[in-house]
């Protein structure tokens, strides 16, 4: 009975050891988050405020080269924060029939030209007529991270990177690792291999974490954008690696049906020049204030009559009270009612009525928000972006 009860104890003591080696690491994790985002951002607002600080003395032609810093910046701060939804899964996805073999050439044929000497990227096999349902832009993403680490893990030798596709049925005999848990069904397994040095052991657990780098600071989102890219359209990714021996990153994405017609361009709204012949009115909905100001405004020069509420509450009171509107510009992401429950209010109280959904993430539950891409309008949306959407309303009538 003493035997037992000091067993017991004994398991008790690794557990709690265990959950404090977790805690430790997730700490960790989140200490290297923290610093590689601060690395990042504090950069990007180093440059901003000097600009700003350019153009208020500037007179002229300096204040113009500053204006266009403070862009430039701003997107590369936009370029930040979707690498790390897309790290987190939470990047918003505007899925589409994609043509796997178009989309990885399209990246290898970009890739090819940033090779150094004696490193070749082959494509090992051509299956035909493989498409995968995928936010396009962010297929691509997966494509090219993988294949630019293949890269940088090959500097200073020769040799090649392997890049291979092929449809699968899971489960299959063969497939372990996170693939195997998918749910049976067909689809399409990437290949992406090197024979550079391999991933060390201490290395393999962190892989996938945010900002974890063994290059330099400010890098690490490459494998975390892929992981939660992957998981995000119900895929898995699993790796291969031996040291000295190099490494096989395998994703396995969900297949579709290959209709004939797939996308291979980028989605988004060719922009129209010019204001529209008939302005109508919109209503704006959005509870950050700034963003609700500068939309109205943006949308006031374009010709259109704006109206402005800063919650779903103020929203649906102007539309009892009888507001009439062409369309409503709709936040997403709102404390209390959010924008899609307020859209089925809106549908509601006034069918038909077009509603462009605004957002910089979907909320975990919100994988079908979008009917159609023209629906959604990501933040931070260029002025020409939000023009095309609102003035399409008035081409649909
Ligand atoms: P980054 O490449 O910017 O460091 P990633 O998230 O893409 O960030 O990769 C994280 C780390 O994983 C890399 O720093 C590297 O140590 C390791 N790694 C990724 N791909 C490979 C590869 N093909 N061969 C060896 N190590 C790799």
């Amino acid at each position: 009975f003493r035997d037992a009860t000091v067993r017991l104890q004994a398991q008790a003591d690794r557990r709690e050891a265990d959950r404090r080696l977790q805690r430790a690491e997730r700490l960790q994790s989140l200490g290297v988050l923290a610093g590689g985002l601060a690395h990042d951002l504090n950069n990007i607002l180093t440059a901003i405020l000097g600009n700003l600080w350019l153009c208020r003395q500037g007179e002229g032609g300096q204040s113009e080269t500053a204006l266009l810093e403070i862009e430039h910046h701003a997107h590369a701060a936009a370029d930040l924060c979707s690498r790390l939804l897309a790290g987190a899964g939470s990047a918003p996805t505007l899925p589409i029939a994609v043509d796997v073999e178009v989309a990885i050439d399209y990246v290898l044929h970009r890739e090819r030209r940033l090779l150094p000497p004696g490193l070749e990227v082959e494509r090992t096999d051509r299956e035909q007529k493989l498409a995968v349902m995928a936010d396009i832009v962010q297929f691509r993403q997966v494509v090219q991270n993988l294949v630019r680490n293949a890269i940088e893990a090959m500097v200073g030798r020769v040799g090649s990177i392997g890049v291979e596709c092929a449809r699968v049925c899971l489960p299959a005999a063969g497939v372990g690792g996170n693939a195997a848990a998918l749910p049976v069904g067909d689809y399409v397994r990437i290949v992406v291999s090197d024979q550079g040095p391999g991933i060390p052991p201490d290395v393999l657990p962190r892989l996938f974490e945010p900002f974890f780098t063994t290059k330099f600071t400010g890098r690490g989102l490459g494998l975390a954008s892929v992981h939660g890219i992957v998981r995000r359209h119900c895929g898995a990714i699993d790796v291969e690696t031996g040291v000295g021996v190099g490494s096989r990153f395998v994703v396995h994405w969900p297949a579709t049906t290959w209709l004939g017609v797939v996308a291979t361009a980028d989605h988004g709204p060719v922009p129209r020049a010019g204001k529209p012949d008939l302005a109508g009115s919109v209503l704006v909905v959005d509870d950050d204030v700034a963003v609700l100001q500068v939309t109205a405004r943006l949308l006031r020069a374009d010709g259109w009559t704006c109206h402005e509420a800063s919650d779903s509450a103020q929203a649906v009171a102007l539309l009892e009270g009888g507001l009439q509107v062409d369309g409503i510009v709709l936040d997403v992401m709102m404390p209390g009612v959010g924008g899609l429950e307020l859209r089925e209010t809106i549908r509601r109280l006034r069918p038909g009525l077009p509603v462009l959904l605004v957002t910089g993430m979907m909320p975990d539950d919100g994988g079908g928000a979008a009917s159609s891409p023209d629906d959604v309008l990501l933040k931070p949306f260029p002025r020409e972006a939000l023009f095309a959407r609102v003035r399409a309303w008035l081409r649909r009538e």
